[in-house]
This record gives structure tokens, C-alpha cells and sequence, in this order.
């Protein structure tokens, strides 16, 4: 017995005098956790969190700070200071100093800056610091308890293109209402500047004859687009309107051929316009929810079916619309099956005015993290690796659970190789106005007006868009989309999006 607790009093001791040695010895600087901080609800980056000296204080290395927001650093060892720039903007950091300065003016930190064996360190409590996040165009969600930084960039400038059959680009770049910008083309380079807007940097590669690569990156509070051309050879028009630009971009030796269709299409066009101004009635609206009957669609961990979600969205906005005087059709009313070369059909053959597919997302990722809404037009290329993966869970439908009749593989056929063009900017403009209007108002994120190849949006004859108003394969959006409330507030701002459409088309 004696014995025993001499031992065990000399493995404590043995103990105690380890913990000194290696807290003296080594360092002041005393690793605690790691938090996953997920940017854009993609790039996930484990961050440290470490104690520093006697402090309470948790820290983080301003490296990682500088990782998470992609932003570059510069030390001023002899004025002790390392400034922090971000999209544009400079943020300096003093050491020992309990605040940073931004545009002259000093904000409060939680505690003071430290520089440890050469290594700088901020209070972690600068991720919900909003002036932080607000002078970087951010939206950051520190959730303590679950170790998990959300980071969302806010850009305020947005691009997306089209390539239609004719082999012309249609760019639009979308900015703050009322944006000054300078235009500039330089042999094979159009470089637009939009002067006090935000963007993280984003580039595209296309693979074209006429264009090579958009670029958008952030340059002293202002954005920069860049269009690299293959050719010098094109023709460039240009549409502006208060909150963004539409860049038509073809090669000059097609544009001799397909001058004399062009002008037919321009008188069919303006009369079909002159016919739509003079008689005054409300638009049929088509309302596709998606899936149903035997094909759930997608299916989330507490058991929700996408088809139910996406019937019961699809009658509020139908309620709400036959409030406006709208005429409305929904191509399905109850939990039945129906191809989806139908839907489209069903739309053409009322001669609908709009069509629009209601659905929930899935991720195929397996942290379940991804949420908010995207909406979608029509295009042979998806526009990014996201839209990919929603193209294919959307159109497996067709080979898991239609059975293929004689007539539907005819209409697949007609309906299939028929990729409607003339509708592209109309669908591109609905889309924007249905995304905003829902995010408004479900505060959801806001992933954009995206592009693919959805075979339920072919063969339209008429504006058609796919909306995911949320993913049902994230379990916090699931309880969500199940909700009423939340179901009438998605609903709302896809009718608000319509009617807006039809406002701004006066
Ligand atoms: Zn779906």
C-alpha cells in the first residue's frame, strides 16, 4: 500500500515537472482546437485556435485569417504594424494594440494584436466583428458550439454567358444599380471596369473559337473584368440598362451569312411585340412542380420527398398569382407521374407565357452543408461544377423511372433537339428577378442564376426556368422547406418575381 502511493506520488511529480519544462521550455503559444470554416459553402479550411500566453483570450494567426478571405499580407516590422488587403481594401493591425485601423478610422478589438516568435496573432473574436466583415463584402457565421465558420462572400458583381447555336456570346455582367464603369477593347482583351463594386476573384475558361477566359478580380475598391478574345476578328454589341450589361460577341465572317436571317427574325419579332402591347391580358403562367407519383425526386435524412415539397410551393404561387388576375396552370395537381418532355408540351400546347419547374436541391457532398437557392436557364453547357451536378440529378429522372412509349420518344425527340434560343435573355431575366425576390425574403444564400441542360426546360416555347428553392439534403434546410411559413415566403417571392418580370417589361 505504502508503496503504491509513494509511486503514485512520484509519477505526479514526475508529471508536474513535465508540464513545466514543456510549457517554459517551448513556447507561450498553446494550441486549443481547430475550427472548419467553409467558405462559399465549398472550400472547407481547418483553422487553429490557440491560447497565448496568461490570456483568455482565444487566437488566430493572422495567416489563416488572411487564408480564409484570400487576402495578402504586409509586415512593417520597424512600425510594428502588418496590413491586411483584401478585394481591394488595406486593413492594418498593430502589435500589442487592441484595434485596427481601416480608412482612418480605429475599430475596437476584443484584445490587443500580439506577435509572438515572429508569428502575428488577432482575438478570434474578429469573425463576428462586423465592421471587419462588412469593409470586406462578407457575411461570417461563427457558430461556437459547433467549431464551424461560415464565410459568404457578397459580390456585387455577377457574370454569366451563353453560347447559343449560332455561335454568338452572350455576356451579362450584372452590378450595383447605377454603377459608372469604363469600357476598354484592346485587340484581343475587353476590360471593363466597374467602379466601386465588390468581387472575390473568379475565373472562367471557356472553350470557344471567339473567347477564351473572363476574369473578375478586385482592384483598389473597384472591380476588374477581363474578356480574353482568340480572335480580334468579332463584332461586339452592346445593351446596357442601369444595373447591368449584355455583351453580344460574334466572329465578322459569320455575321455576312446569317445577316439576311437575322433581319427576317428582327420583323417577325417586332410584330409579335406590337401584337403583345396591343392587347392588354394577364399572362398564362405554367407552374411545373417537379417530379411526383412514382419518382420521389430527391429525399432528405428525415424522410422528406421533394415531390411533396415541390407540389405544395407550386399551389401557393398559384393562389397567389390568381390573385393578381394572372392565369395560372399547374402541370400537375396531385402526386401523379408525368414524363418531363409532357411538362413541356403541357406549356406548348396552352401557349403558356412562362414556364416555370419548382424543385429542391440535393448535394451530392457528403458534409450536407450546401444550402440556398439557385435558379437555372437553359443551355447545352453547364455554367460551373455545381450546376453539372444538378443537371444530372434532375435528368436522371428519365432514365430511372420513364418508361419509354413510342410517342414519348417521338416527342423526345422533336422536343429534345430543339434548344429554343430566342427565349435565352428573357429566361436569364426572370431568373434574376425570381432569385432575388426569394432570398429577400427567406434570407436564404444566394448561389445564383446558374445555366444547364435541363431536358424538363427543352423544347420550351416560351421564357422557361428551374428554380431549387432550397436543398433538401441539408438537414437545417429540410425542417425548413417542411415549414408552411417558409413554404409561403419561397412561394411569395417567386409570384413577386414574376410580377416584376412583367413590370419591367412595360
Ligand atoms: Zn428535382
Amino acid at each position: 500500500m505504502k508503496i503504491n502511493k509513494v509511486k503514485k506520488v512520484l509519477v505526479l511529480i514526475c508529471l508536474l515537472l513535465n508540464f513545466v519544462v514543456i510549457s517554459s521550455s517551448k513556447t507561450d503559444i498553446k494550441f486549443i482546437t481547430a475550427v472548419q470554416v467553409i467558405v462559399n459553402a465549398q472550400k472547407i479550411i481547418e483553422l487553429p485556435v490557440y491560447k497565448i500566453d496568461k490570456t483568455e483570450e482565444k487566437y488566430i494567426s493572422i495567416k489563416d485569417l488572411a487564408k480564409i478571405f484570400s487576402a495578402t499580407l504586409t509586415y512593417y516590422h520597424v512600425g510594428k504594424y502588418v496590413s491586411f488587403n483584401c478585394r481591394g481594401e488595406r486593413i492594418y493591425f498593430f502589435y500589442n494594440k487592441n484595434f485596427f485601423i481601416h480608412s482612418k478610422q480605429r475599430i475596437q478589438l476584443s484584445a490587443n494584436v500580439l506577435n509572438v516568435h515572429n508569428r502575428t496573432f488577432v482575438p478570434i473574436t474578429i469573425l463576428n466583428n462586423t465592421t471587419f466583415t462588412n469593409i470586406l463584402n462578407a457575411t461570417v457565421e461563427f457558430r461556437q458550439n459547433e467549431n464551424l465558420v461560415m464565410v459568404n462572400w457578397i459580390d456585387t458583381v455577377v457574370v454569366s454567358y451563353y453560347i447559343n447555336n449560332n455561335d454568338v456570346i452572350r455576356i451579362e455582367i450584372r452590378y450595383l444599380k447605377n454603377t459608372q464603369y469604363d469600357y476598354n477593347l484592346d485587340d484581343r482583351k475587353i476590360t471593363l471596369t466597374f467602379f466601386n463594386n465588390k468581387v472575390s476573384p473568379k475565373e472562367y475558361r471557356i472553350e470557344h473559337s471567339i473567347i477564351s477566359k473572363i476574369k473578375l478580380y478586385p482592384e483598389n475598391g473597384n472591380v476588374r473584368t477581363e474578356i480574353l478574345l482568340n480572335n480580334s476578328f468579332v463584332q461586339i454589341k452592346k445593351e446596357e440598362f442601369k444595373d447591368r450589361i449584355v455583351l453580344f460577341i460574334e466572329e465578322q465572317s459569320r455575321l455576312a451569312e446569317q445577316r439576311k436571317v437575322y433581319k427576317d427574325k428582327e420583323v417577325t419579332n417586332t410584330a409579335q411585340n406590337l401584337s403583345l402591347k396591343s392587347n392588354n391580358k394577364k399572362p398564362l403562367v405554367v407552374i411545373d412542380p417537379g417530379h411526383g407519383g412514382e419518382d420521389p425526386g430527391a429525399i432528405g435524412k428525415y424522410g422528406t420527398k421533394e415531390k411533396h415539397i415541390n407540389l405544395a410551393i407550386a399551389k401557393i404561387i398559384k393562389e397567389e398569382l390568381l390573385s393578381e388576375d394572372y392565369k395560372v396552370l399547374l402541370t400537375r395537381e396531385d402526386d401523379i407521374s408525368l414524363a418531363l418532355v409532357e411538362r413541356t408540351k403541357f406549356a406548348n400546347d396552352n401557349n403558356a407565357d412562362l414556364f416555370i419547374s419548382i424543385h429542391c436541391n440535393a448535394s451530392k457532398k457528403q458534409t450536407n452543408t450546401d444550402h440556398g437557392v439557385e435558379v437555372y436557364f437553359l443551355s447545352e453547357k453547364a455554367s460551373d461544377e455545381d450546376a453539372v451536378a444538378t443537371e444530372k440529378l434532375e435528368n436522371e429522372v428519365v432514365l430511372k423511372y420513364e418508361r419509354p412509349t413510342e410517342e414519348l420518344n417521338k416527342l423526345q425527340k422533336i422536343l429534345w433537339s430543339m434548344i429554343v434560343t430566342d427565349y435565352i435573355n428573357e429566361s436569364s431575366r426572370l431568373c434574376s428577378y425570381i432569385g432575388t425576390e426569394i432570398t429577400a425574403r427567406t434570407k436564404q444564400q444566394y448561389r445564383g442564376v446558374k445555366q444547364a441542360g435541363f431536358y424538363v426546360l427543352r423544347g420550351a416555347q416560351m421564357p422557361a426556368v428551374l428554380v431549387e428553392v432550397g436543398f433538401i439534403s441539408n438537414p437545417d434546410e429540410e425542417l425548413k422547406l417542411n415549414s408552411l411559413d417558409f413554404q409561403r415566403l419561397v412561394a411569395n417571392g417567386i409570384a413577386a418575381g414574376i410580377k416584376k418580370y412583367y413590370e419591367n417589361n412595360k
